[in-house]
């Protein structure tokens, strides 16, 4: 870590009243550094909209509406009370805001309009504690990151779509041309959408039928039609044959825009299934289908991948001693310091509570060890503000098992799980790929 990075890497900048400030401002922020975030408190729009302007894209803005009272539009006339309106004027439009209203506000119907409709992120209503405001927060930073990629294969005649559009809200246009072997291309690529064209379904009424009886066909893959005429019969026999859905052809501006709200429902439910919902990290499940993916490119180009398990030391202590909440406090933060070691190929799941499992791409066992390692002493160098200053720091341990040695996730897995073991009984805080005695383990 260099010395100029900073402290609280994500910055929450909230715009509240004096009074709310200071009677809560000491234990919001306990919270928030608690999950590594830190929240700059404003009380003058002026400096507010200032420091949005100035924002390099790491922030989250909130806004407590009943700062209104407090604020005058004018600085020179204190008569002045500032109307919402003018404030939501006065908000940078190229950046979204959360709002925190009173039960009662959110009652009215038309405040409630005008406040989605401007630049709403999200709104929350008061009163909210501060750790339930604080985790929301988070949740919030974590959904920020870029969505993952949505994959379209299309067959038919092409219709005009803006694939550049489409690629910038993140799905990306697979064209394939022949009928005969879009199963295998499907197979390949394994795209979570697929588009036929009316023609092309016409010409070979069983496509969806082949695409669908394949006993590993992904249940979740949606299969749609795309009709350029209306046509009844048309539309029900297709339906009859299995496709999910029959988009009807206006024009290819409205397409793009049907097909990406598609995705970013099918992004959200593949995320339910495969993502853990207070790390953002991929589960269980999310790991094993991307391990098996991994697995089948490294065959493939003939690379070697390293495989860690890590576990929290100690950790039922922790909940013991500061409870549960703290003790999943320390489980996001260890997603937090795990993330940035890992490279664009390579794979980070929370596996269950209080473990997570690595995957390298490209990466030799010793190389494995090497990044592991790395990463304990990184979780291992944080302060943890148990309580205002009492400062404690905890550690983790793992195992590594590589790839071509050990052929299957599962090997790979009781590998790693094996070596964790040995590095829990030699006495925790450390990584092993051999059993004692006859390789690497390192400890602190
Ligand atoms: P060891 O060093 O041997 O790993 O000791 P340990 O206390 O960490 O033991 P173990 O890994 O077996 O226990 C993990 C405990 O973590 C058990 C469970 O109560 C707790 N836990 C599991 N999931 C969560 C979670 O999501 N949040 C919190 N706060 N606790 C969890
Ligand atoms: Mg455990
Ligand atoms: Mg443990």
């Amino acid at each position: 870590m260099t010395n100029d990075a900073p402290l609280y890497k994500n910055e929450v900048m909230l715009l509240s009243q004096t009074f709310f400030i200071k009677d809560n401002q000491a234990e919001l922020l306990l919270c928030a550094h608690k999950y590594d975030f830190d929240i700059l408190f404003f009380n003058e729009v002026q400096d507010f909209v200032m420091a949005v302007e100035g924002d390099r894209g790491n922030s989250l803005f909130v806004i407590d509406l009943d700062a209104l009272h407090s604020m005058q539009a004018d600085m020179h006339d204190s008569r002045k009370t500032l109307m919402l309106g003018e404030l939501l004027q006065r908000l940078p439009s190229e950046q979204s805001y959360v709002y925190l209203q009173t039960v009662r506000q959110g009652g009215r119907y038309l405040l409630q309009q005008r406040l989605v409709d401007s630049n709403c992120l999200a709104y929350a209503e008061k009163p909210i504690a501060n750790d339930v405001l604080v985790d929301k927060l988070f949740t919030l930073f974590v959904q920020k990151k870029r969505g993952d990629l949505v994959r379209l294969v299309y067959l038919g005649e092409p219709v005009g779509l803006d694939e550049a559009a489409l690629l910038q809200a993140r799905v990306e246009v697979i064209h394939h041309g022949d009928s005969q072997t879009l199963h295998l291309r499907v197979k390949e690529l394994q795209p979570d959408l697929v588009l036929i064209t009316d023609a092309e379904y016409e010409r070979t009424e069983s496509l969806v039928r082949v695409l669908k009886k394949n006993i590993e066909a992904d249940p979740v893959r949606e299969i749609t039609m795309l009709q350029r005429h209306p046509n009844a019969a048309l539309t029900r026999s297709a339906l009859a044959s299995g496709f999910d859905e029959i988009i009807l052809m206006t024009d290819p501006d409205v397409l793009a825009a049907q097909l990406i709200n598609r995705a970013n429902k099918i992004r959200v439910n593949k995320d339910l299934i495969g993502k853990d919902r207070a790390t953002g990290l991929l589960n269980k499940i999310g790991l094993q289908k991307k391990a098996q993916e991994l697995i089948r490119q490294a065959a493939s180009e003939a690379r070697p991948l390293a495989f860690g398990i890590v576990d929290i030391d100690k950790f039922k202590t922790i909940n013991d001693t500061w409870g549960h909440y703290f003790g999943d406090i320390v489980i996001k933060r260890l997603s937090l310091t795990l993330a940035p070691h890992i490279g664009e190929r390579d794979l980070l799941s929370r596996f269950g509570g209080e473990e997570f499992v690595v995957v390298f791409w490209d990466c030799t066992l010793e190389e494995g060890w090497r990044r592991l390692d790395a990463m304990r002493q990184a979780f291992c160098a944080i302060p943890f503000e148990v309580k205002p200053g009492d400062t404690r720091h905890f550690s983790f341990s793992g195992g590594v098992a590589a790839y071509p040695e050990y052929k299957s996730e599962n090997e790979l897995f009781l590998r790693a799980d094996a070596m964790l073991y040995e590095a829990k009984e030699g006495g925790r805080n450390q990584i092993c790929v051999a059993p004692s005695g006859h390789g690497k383990s390192s400890q602190h």
